[in-house]
């Protein structure tokens, strides 16, 4: 049997460069300090937590104490709160979230109403909707979207969140095309986001099986499997080699394998091993 490994697989460059920073910052700093988990995988996750970086959950003294801001970016009113209390920061918010903010502050400047296509609960949104004066509206998907709200609006201004799937974000802009007289639409869906959701489309058709690999609380491995079970029912989403099953890899001639953008190496490598494992060449 084939295994075919997307090229795209496990970690794109922000997650690569906020964890660098915090291993780095670990070494030069004695008291670090994360507002939550630096990104979305329980393996990442623990090994930050053994470098000494501590998480909180909410702000206090910062004397002599360094806060490390995470991939997923903050809001202005924490970096604000942090910098008063008197924190040493750290920012290791990807480049393309801040280019969000950037984009989205510039839109509220020109008197567009924000509208944010994303996960309202997500903390790269709840980030970019704390960079406004203004309340952002957060729209995640077709069914939920305030109908009798939108239709007030006269002047929109959108972002996305960098992980969302773009078919979702189409179909959402074009019902607001028809309620918003003017519109500022910005894609800013991110590059790693958008090969990795072509290769996702792609590899269903040509594999048997798919297998994911991430963990279950990251957004973007969701809508990698999201968009692989709508193309091949035999996609199956996993956290660890210890979840592969035997069954799922009967009579397959190959198998794809991706990987979310928080998906470490070691998780992808166990992946393959099982299979090979299960099924020897
Ligand atoms: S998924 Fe995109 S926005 Fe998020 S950390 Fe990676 S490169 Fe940055």
């Amino acid at each position: 049997m084939k295994i075919n490994l997307a090229k795209s697989a496990g970690f794109c460059f922000g997650v690569k460069k906020a964890i660098t920073t915090a291993l780095e910052t670990a070494k030069s700093e004695k008291s670090v300090f994360m507002l939550g988990d630096i990104v979305h995988n329980e393996e990442v996750v623990r090994q930050i937590r053994e470098t000494g970086i501590k998480k909180i959950r909410r702000l206090s003294s910062g004397e002599c104490k360094t806060l490390l801001i995470r991939a997923h970016g903050c809001s202005r009113h924490t970096l604000e709160q942090a910098l008063k209390l008197g924190y040493r920061i750290i920012d290791a918010t990807c480049p393309m979230v801040k280019e969000i903010h950037k984009i989205a502050r510039k839109l509220e400047n020109q008197d567009y109403r924000i509208i944010i296509i994303g996960d309202k609960r997500h903390d790269e949104v709840m980030g970019i909707v704390g960079q406004l004066k203004s309340k952002a509206m957060v729209i995640d998907k077709l069914q939920n979207m305030p109908l009798g709200k939108i239709k007030k609006i006269a002047k929109a201004g959108i972002v996305v969140q960098s992980t969302q799937n773009l078919d979702n974000v189409l179909a959402i802009l074009e019902l607001l095309r028809k309620y918003i007289p003017k519109i500022a639409f910005h894609n800013t869906i991110c590059n790693p986001t958008r090969i990795k959701q072509n290769e996702a489309k792609a590899m269903p058709l040509e594999n048997s099986v798919m297998i994911i690999i991430g963990s279950k609380t990251s957004a973007n491995t969701k809508r990698i499997y999201e968009i692989s079970k709508s193309l091949n029912p035999n996609s199956y989403w996993v956290n660890s080699a210890k979840e592969i099953k035997k069954s799922w890899l009967d009579n397959a001639k190959s198998v794809g394998i991706t990987a979310g953008a928080s998906t470490p190496e070691s998780s992808i490598k166990d992946v393959i091993a099982k299979i090979k494992t299960i099924c020897p060449a």
